[in-house]
């Protein structure tokens, strides 16, 4: 039987800093407010929440609103990941040890195998299991109702759900990068929670430099904390917060390092468009990290740009890296 994964956040340092209501789930406004609509239907109804998809680059907040909804609809969470659904006992156990009402998270819902997303249809749908027994002519099926539960699916990929999977979900939210004053406001109210206050400018340095995720900026705040207490300050203020984040090599834009890489080998190319599969070999780089990871902040911000033949690097990036375009077989 598989063990619905238990993260151990209590202990650890973004479970602690997990908004807990929804007034401290700083941004994705428009999420939220069609989330509580739909929620307060549902319980109005005494039903169980449609099933949700969410899709989006890393910890963008995901896994938060899945914990949220399940707080608003006073349900329990059961959270796994895909990867840990290998067969279809795997999640036949899961199924069956919910509760009505309740919540079941499938993070990087993409990657469940074509016969774990069969077994989820009927599920999905019409709260039944079907399993098969045997196999050939004596092969049986058996049909177990389920309790009205609600899954909510995560997923970086989009475009790797198939449509049958994406069709059963009722309502389907893409999480957006966050502008810097709401990372700032993220980063204040962590602040305040580690009991370690942040200046509102050095607050909005470290969401400048964040890539437009949460994720990041609470990284960010937890290395210029460590810096702020080795010099014995009570109150991390801009100066120790610019200091840190040069001596941690984190860049203005945020940019990291992969980021830096992948922007001058396009540069490098000279207009010529370059495929994924180039761009992994020269940065090594599982190909899967670049288009999940990488590429969709630097696209949002028109660094850079997909064509059909591959992708290119804007003016942007060039003044970004105070060069002017050369394009090949230009001047
Ligand atoms: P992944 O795709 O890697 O699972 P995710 O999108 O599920 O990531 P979360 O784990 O929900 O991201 O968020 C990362 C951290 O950022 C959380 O610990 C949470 O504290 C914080 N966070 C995310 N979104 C918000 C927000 N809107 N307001 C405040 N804090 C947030």
């Amino acid at each position: 039987m598989v063990e619905i994964e238990k993260f151990d956040y209590e202990n650890s340092y973004e479970a602690s800093l997990r908004p807990s209501r929804w007034d401290e789930y700083i941004g994705q406004e428009k999420i939220k407010k069609n989330l509580r609509v739909f929620i307060q239907a549902s319980k109005k109804r005494d039903e169980a929440l449609d099933h949700v998809l969410f899709f989006g680059p890393p910890g963008l907040g995901k896994t938060t609103l899945a914990y949220l909804i399940a707080t608003e609809m006073e349900s329990s969470i059961k959270v796994t990941a895909a990867p840990m659904i290998e067969k279809s006992g795997d999640l036949a156990a899961i199924l069956t040890n919910l509760e009505e009402g309740d919540i079941l998270f499938i993070d990087e819902i993409h990657r469940l195998s074509p016969a774990i997303e069969e077994i989820l249809y009927p599920a999905m749908e019409d709260y039944r299991l079907d399993i098969i027994i045997g196999s050939g002519p004596a092969a049986q099926t058996i049909k177990l109702d389920l309790p009205r539960f609600t899954l909510i699916g995560a997923t970086t990929r989009a475009g790797m759900i198939s449509n049958p999977l994406r069709e059963r979900f009722g309502m389907h939210f893409r999480m957006q990068f966050y502008e810097s004053k709401e990372l700032a406001k993220i980063v204040q109210q962590a602040a305040q929670k580690l009991d370690k206050p942040c200046d509102a400018d050095a607050a909005l340095e470290i969401a400048r430099r964040s890539r437009g995720t949460p994720r990041i900026a609470l990284r960010l705040l937890r290395r210029v904390r460590d810096f702020a207490e080795v010099e014995n300050e009570a109150l991390i203020h801009l100066d120790r917060t610019k200091f840190a984040l040069d001596q941690l090599g984190v860049n203005e834009e945020g940019f990291d390092e992969l980021d830096i890489k992948l922007l001058q080998l396009l540069i490098e190319a000279r207009g010529k468009p370059l495929g994924l599969s180039t761009i992994g070999a020269a940065l090594s780089e599982d190909e899967g990290t670049i288009e999940d990871v990488i590429e969709p902040y630097l696209l949002a911000n028109g660094y850079i740009e997909r064509t059909a033949r591959g992708r290119i690097a804007t003016p942007k990036t060039y003044e970004h890296f105070k060069l002017t375009p050369r394009l090949q077989g230009g001047l």
